[in-house]
């Protein structure tokens, strides 16, 4: 795609330099603040396309600061976040980030991050509404509701169909718990967990082959499942 403007914002130096040498390789041109305020005065006057944001920051919380952005943009967020901040993690998710890396990460991680939100951008830039999806072996008719795995035709119950398109719209990157609670049955709060397994399960075995080693549907433990993109 090249000339993406990827704002950072993360006050460690040893992240900002592995990030920064390594997104300069790659021909990203890049804006780093290393605090909050500074990253929300860079984010309204530089025009970022996507958002690198560490969530332990010294004056704001990345929280407080993707609440912020919201307001105003949709811009694709990726959290950098420390391990032991798990509820964050997912708090930051529910608020409308998009994905996340948890640190210690290795840049093909974020490279690959990234390159999701590269083509979530083109997607919705190019207004191009697509009805047919297909993923290797599996085909996904949104028009005529017609589901084939190997060209036969898999049956979903209306859950299953509402999940899959869920995890499909969102490909690529993570979709929590409550995201899915609140989409698929109108929820406002996390339902059950163990309750979305068996749905999962379900839907697995119907379009995966080997529904142990699943090829579309990847559980992100503790947080919720992302569609794989490729
Ligand atoms: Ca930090």
């Amino acid at each position: 795609m090249g000339d993406i403007k990827i704002l950072i914002i993360e006050d460690d130096n040893k992240i900002i330099n592995f990030m920064t040498m390594a997104l300069k390789a790659k021909g990203y041109k890049l804006i780093v603040s290393r605090s909050g305020n500074e990253g929300i005065l860079s984010f309204c006057t530089e025009n970022p396309q996507i958002l690198i944001l560490d969530l332990g920051l010294p004056d704001i919380d990345g929280i407080e600061i993707i609440r912020q952005v919201r307001k105003v943009s949709e811009i694709p967020i990726i959290i950098v976040s420390a391990r032991e901040n798990e509820k964050d993690k997912i708090e930051a998710l529910d608020l409308g980030a998009n994905d996340y890396v948890t640190k210690p990460f290795s840049m093909g991680e974020l490279l690959a991050r990234i390159r999701v939100m590269e083509r979530f951008i083109e997607r919705k830039n190019s207004q191009v509404q697509e009805t047919v999806y297909i993923f290797d072996y599996l085909t996904v008719d949104t028009e005529k509701h017609r589901i084939t795995v190997d060209e036969k035709e898999v049956h979903l119950t209306p859950i299953e169909y509402k999940l899959l398109l869920l995890l499909i719209a969102n490909r690529g990157k993570v979709v929590t718990h409550s995201q899915i609670y609140k989409e698929v049955w109108g929820y406002t709060e996390a339902g059950d967990q163990q309750n979305l397994r068996v749905f999962m399960s379900s839907l697995r075995r119907k379009l995966e082959k080997d529904s142990n080693y699943p090829r579309f549907i990847l559980t992100e433990i503790g947080v919720g499942y992302r569609f794989a993109y490729e």
